[in-house]
């Protein structure tokens, strides 16, 4: 158990550590280091997205409704209607995602669903950036954040 800023602040001790212990293994350039921060951050807080109160399930909350009523302005209709439209959707979203039902502590805290998040990472790290270190350090993060929840479910 543990709330946003336990969470950050447990995940970067954790990376720190690993860094130390690791750190004849891997060299970090700039970019990577960077990238491996956010990431760790990212990982650390992801999986408290099923709790409704969390920043991360407001914060995604609110991104996922703001993209999803973009679809509004590539429909062939007049700008007006269009913003019109926009907001409608947006308000809807925004209330559907409120009224769903998510279990705390669910899925995203689970093994399984590190594993899928942290090989996620590792694809579009190397991918993009051409290093898999951003990609392992949101699998450290997610891993951290588990172990302060003291969850360790397969399902
Ligand atoms: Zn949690």
């Amino acid at each position: 158990m543990g709330d946003f800023s336990e969470h950050v602040l447990f995940g970067f001790l954790t990376a720190v550590l690993i860094a130390f212990l690791t750190k004849n293994m891997f060299s970090f350039n700039p970019f990577e280091s960077i990238a491996s921060v956010i990431a760790v951050f990212a990982g650390s807080v992801l999986p408290d997205i099923d709790h409704k109160n969390s920043y991360v399930h407001r914060a995604a909350k609110a991104v996922v409704s703001l993209v999803s009523a973009s679809v509004a302005f590539f429909l062939p209709i007049s700008v007006q209607y269009q913003y019109l439209l926009y907001v409608i959707m947006l308000v809807c979203v925004y209330r559907i995602i409120g009224m769903m039902e998510i279990r705390h502590r669910g899925f995203t805290h689970s093994i399984s669903f590190c594993a899928i998040a942290a090989s996620t990472g590792v694809t579009v790290s190397v991918l993009t950036l051409g290093s898999a270190l951003p990609g392992v350090a949101l699998g450290i993060g997610l891993l951290s954040h588990l172990i302060l929840d003291d969850e360790f479910k397969m399902e």
